[in-house]
């Protein structure tokens, strides 16, 4: 049978189709875009756990998409509908995340099939350490070669769970605890990763609007405070994001999109209360003191002056983009605008701030904690004392050269030496304000970049294929 339906693009289309432009711009030759897009490895296992007495079988997918630089890199999602298309898109973004945000890693991404809600945390833990055997039985975990961390759907404890795992099989590896990252911190975490992809968002936004110029031509007013932001998503990357910027930024978030619905409230909701009442309830329903809308995508086309998709890929699509009235849209999530409604808002001179570097703060601290892993000593235990002796003799200085005693807030903030998080938000602040840059001045540059994807995407091609031609594909 034959239909005009016209046929819906997958995830993975969509991330072609952006790279695709790229490569266009930049006048590659044909050889090397293939290469590029090609995702090398797409490893499938299938498994058996005994839940409830019985066996049950569980399918997962990790996939390389590239191993220019090792180890690679990328999450672990579980989700009910994941599947390999979109485990190799979301593989080939973590490619190009670690080259816009100059992190030495290749990319790669794992999912498993499964609706981690249905079962105890036994049973997760049982299905868990058994992918992580199959993952590492066949060369897909390791500190050296294939280094995941937490995505959708999985955390710390998920991380602690592998680690522990491929411990057991490789007990003569010394940097068995480097094979995942966002780990527990008593268990080889790093202080800050828990909170980094949200953090990163915030750090990005902060960045953003240090650029007047860049600002105005959105069509938005100078400066981050008071800003009228919708969030979709309150999971470890929305909670945060959404967290830091109304408590720090002083931003209001209007409005928080949730699997069972939307919670709206002009003058500003509680982040942290409506995260408890989340736990709580399983879900944002009956939150005091806000309205509930039932139909939670609707209220991504309310009005506001930043839209937050921090849950899922495709939410605006080529059906809701006329009607997105934000004047940014920070993709907190991964691929949350198709190719399509990209399109659609570009055209109507809405910014969009991309998800390849704006959620790049997991990758990021996950990188120090990896490099924390290896030389197996905490940031900032060497030189502590050191700084916090030198900034006492410093004040002392001060103080005999004015005969004035200094300030008590001033004494503090010169006399304490820098600890763990301290040293992992300044990399990661420093590291997203750099990229962006970056990005900005490839706009500002090169004429046919019009939008910072392009921008960061050209970025990332130039990196990745300036290190093809130097070691070979
Ligand atoms: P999470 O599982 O912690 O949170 C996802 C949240 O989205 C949950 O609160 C869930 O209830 C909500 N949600 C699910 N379906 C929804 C729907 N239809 N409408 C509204 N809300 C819905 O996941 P996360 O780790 O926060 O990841 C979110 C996004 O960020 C994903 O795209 C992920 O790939 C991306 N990301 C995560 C990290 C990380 O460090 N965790 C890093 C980079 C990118």
């Amino acid at each position: 049978m034959t239909t005009n339906e016209p046929v819906a693009l997958s995830f993975r289309d969509n991330v072609d189709l952006m790279v695709d432009h790229a490569i266009r711009i930049m006048g590659l030759e044909e050889g090397m875009g293939n290469a590029l897009k090609a995702c090398n490895t797409v490893l499938q296992v299938s498994f058996p756990v005994e839940i409830d007495g019985k066996p049950e079988m569980f399918t997962g997918w990790r996939a390389v998409h590239s191993d220019h630089r090792l180890p690679s890199k990328g999450g672990i999602r579980y989700a009910p509908e994941v599947n390999q298309e979109e485990v190799e898109a979301l593989a080939a973004l973590m490619t190009y995340k670690c080259a816009i945000v100059d992190v030495p890693y290749g990319g790669s991404k794992g999912g498993l099939c499964i609706d981690p809600r249905k079962y105890t945390r036994s049973q997760l833990e049982s299905i868990t350490r058994r992918f992580a055997r199959e993952l590492a039985n066949k060369g897909f975990l390791s500190p050296a070669k294939n280094v995941p961390a937490p995505d959708m759907g999985t955390g710390q404890r998920e991380m602690g769970w592998m680690a522990d795992t491929y411990r057991q099989l490789f007990p003569d590896d010394i940097n068995y605890i480097g094979c995942v990252t966002g780990k527990p911190v008593g268990y080889g975490g790093v202080r800050g990763r828990n909170e980094a992809t949200g953090r990163g968002v915030q750090y990005a936004m902060r960045e953003y609007f240090r650029h007047f110029d860049v600002v105005k031509e959105a069509g938005l007013t100078p400066g981050l405070g008071g800003k009228r932001i919708i969030i979709q998503g309150l999971g470890n990357v929305g909670y945060h994001a959404a967290l830091f910027l109304s408590t720090e930024d002083n931003c209001l978030i209007t409005a928080v999109i949730e699997r069972d619905g939307a919670l709206i409230n002009p003058d500003g909701l509680n982040i942290h209360d409506v995260h408890e009442h989340m736990i709580e309830h399983g879900g944002v329903k009956g939150f005091p003191g806000a309205k509930y809308v039932e139909d939670g995508a609707s209220v991504l086309e309310h009005d506001c002056d930043i839209l937050i998709p921090a849950a899922l890929e495709g939410v605006i699509h080529g059906d809701n983009a006329e009607g997105i009235k934000a004047k940014l849209v920070v993709e907190a999530a991964n691929g949350p605008i198709t190719y399509e409604a990209d399109a659609i808002l570009q055209k109507r001179g809405v910014e969009i701030i991309p998800d390849a570097y704006c959620n790049a703060g997991g990758v990021i601290v996950s990188y120090f904690e990896w490099i924390r892993n290896l030389a197996h000593v905490r940031f900032g235990r060497i030189e502590k004392r050191f700084h916090e002796t030198r900034g006492a003799h410093i004040i002392s200085a001060i103080e005999l050269a004015t005969n004035t005693p200094v300030p008590d807030w001033v004494r503090k903030e010169i006399v304490r030496g820098a600890d763990e998080f301290d040293l992992v938000r300044s990399g990661l602040d420093d590291t997203m304000r750099l990229a962006f840059q970056e990005m900005v001045e490839v706009r500002r540059t090169n004429h046919q970049v019009r939008d910072l994807r392009m921008a960061a995407y050209v970025i990332a091609i130039e990196k990745i294929s300036r290190s093809y031609l130097d070691i070979g594909y």
